[in-house]
């Protein structure tokens, strides 16, 4: 049956990036993969033509669509909007109404960059964890939050961490199924020690597992898992934890691999359905140049092979071209190093489509 994709570009290098995840669709579609593409405006934008940056319009197309593939949002062209219309606010937005509420962010080094890595090729070689980021909750969505004015005429800003059991025990069984698949080892990162809100969040971490005999479970506080991230990353397997700490390490890890660039994820709701994602955002400072590299968004197709469109054949085809273009010494100037070949970000995405 034909799968519907709903495909929202978004702003800076979004476009561009996308272009060449678009490029790898079209290469499938020759060989079997039946899908139906539909384009909606998100971001700065849809901003620009709509006011808002998550129109009704792009939310009906991805609420009817089995996968959705978004480019990135954000700039500084729209950084002195208000907050409630800024480009950031329409991929909250759409993450909130569709409740994607698991995010899955490997940090995977391909040995062939490890020279690209700013850690020793001996910490970094051979690297494969997943981190599994809270998405719906905690403080970027807590209520109450606000600036206001104290009596003394003082600002003070404020937001709130807040998480239900419920939510806690949903992203829990995420990353222990997938821990089943991998090494079946999960470490929950909270600040339990300073926080009540992840005191309950690790007691229901260990409550989970107790229906999960065979996932050895470990704790860390975030201070030290930063720590260790950069220090030895490779004892991981999976790390579960909250949206903002998510947010924070998983870009840490994707240093670790060399590039936030080779980085894709994915965010998923309880029926996996799935919005897939390059992790980095619209890199306004490259954008328009041909330069950005299109790699994490094209592995975020093959993610979306792979979760939502039971494609796995497709999936590891897509991942297996991305790691030969690699071995050809094809390099976007991010991941670049001596005595490579630089190119563009249409050529690299002209290279993975030669390669499949
Ligand atoms: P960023 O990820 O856009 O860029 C950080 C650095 O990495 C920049 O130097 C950029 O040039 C580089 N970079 C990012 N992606 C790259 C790629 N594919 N190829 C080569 N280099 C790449 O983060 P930022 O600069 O903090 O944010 C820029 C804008 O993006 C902001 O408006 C921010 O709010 C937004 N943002 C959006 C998302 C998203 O859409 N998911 C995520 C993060 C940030």
């Amino acid at each position: 049956m034909t799968k519907k994709i709903a495909v929202l570009p978004g702003d800076g290098i979004g476009p561009e990036i996308v272009a060449e995840a678009i490029k790898i669709l079209d290469r499938l579609k020759v060989d079997g993969l039946e899908v139906d593409i539909e384009y909606g405006l998100i971001g700065g934008a849809a901003y620009d033509e709509t006011g808002t940056p998550l129109p009704e319009e792009t939310l009906a197309i991805s609420q009817a669509a089995d996968a959705i593939l978004l480019g990135a949002v954000g700039g500084y062209k729209w950084e002195s909007l208000d907050i409630s219309v800024r480009p950031e606010k329409g991929l909250l937005g759409i993450r909130s109404a569709l409740n994607l509420f698991a995010n899955l962010r490997p940090a995977i080094l391909y040995p062939q960059l490890a020279d690209a890595s700013t850690l020793k090729p001996e910490v970094v070689a051979g690297l494969d964890l997943m981190i599994v980021r809270e998405l719906t909750g905690g403080i970027y969505f807590g209520q109450p939050r606000g600036i206001r004015i104290l009596e003394n005429g003082e600002k003070e800003g404020f937001n709130t961490l807040v998480y239900r059991e419920s939510e806690v025990r949903r992203i829990a069984k995420v990353a222990f199924d997938i821990a089943r698949k991998r090494q079946g080892r999960v470490c929950s990162v909270d600040k339990a020690n300073v926080l009540e809100c992840t005191e309950l969040w690790r007691e229901t971490m260990i409550d989970m597992a107790s229906n999960y005999d065979d996932i050895d479970l470990s704790h860390m506080y975030v201070d030290n898992a930063a720590m260790q991230l950069v220090r030895a990353p490779k004892q991981f397997d999976v790390m579960v934890t909250t949206n903002m700490f998510g947010d924070i390490l998983s870009d840490c890890a994707s240093m670790l691999t060399g590039s936030i660039g080779m980085l894709p994820s994915a965010s998923l709701d309880e029926n996996s359905k799935g919005m897939y994602e390059p992790i980095h955002g619209s890199a306004p400072d490259i954008a328009g140049q041909n330069i950005a590299n299109p790699l994490a968004t094209i592995l975020s197709v093959a993610m979306m092979l792979r979760y939502t469109l039971n494609q796995a054949d497709m999936a590891d085809r897509i991942e297996k071209a991305v790691s030969t273009v690699l071995d050809q010494g094809l390099r976007t100037a991010d991941i670049y190093s001596e005595g490579m070949t630089k190119v563009g970000t249409s050529e690299m995405g002209d290279a993975v489509v030669a390669a499949l």
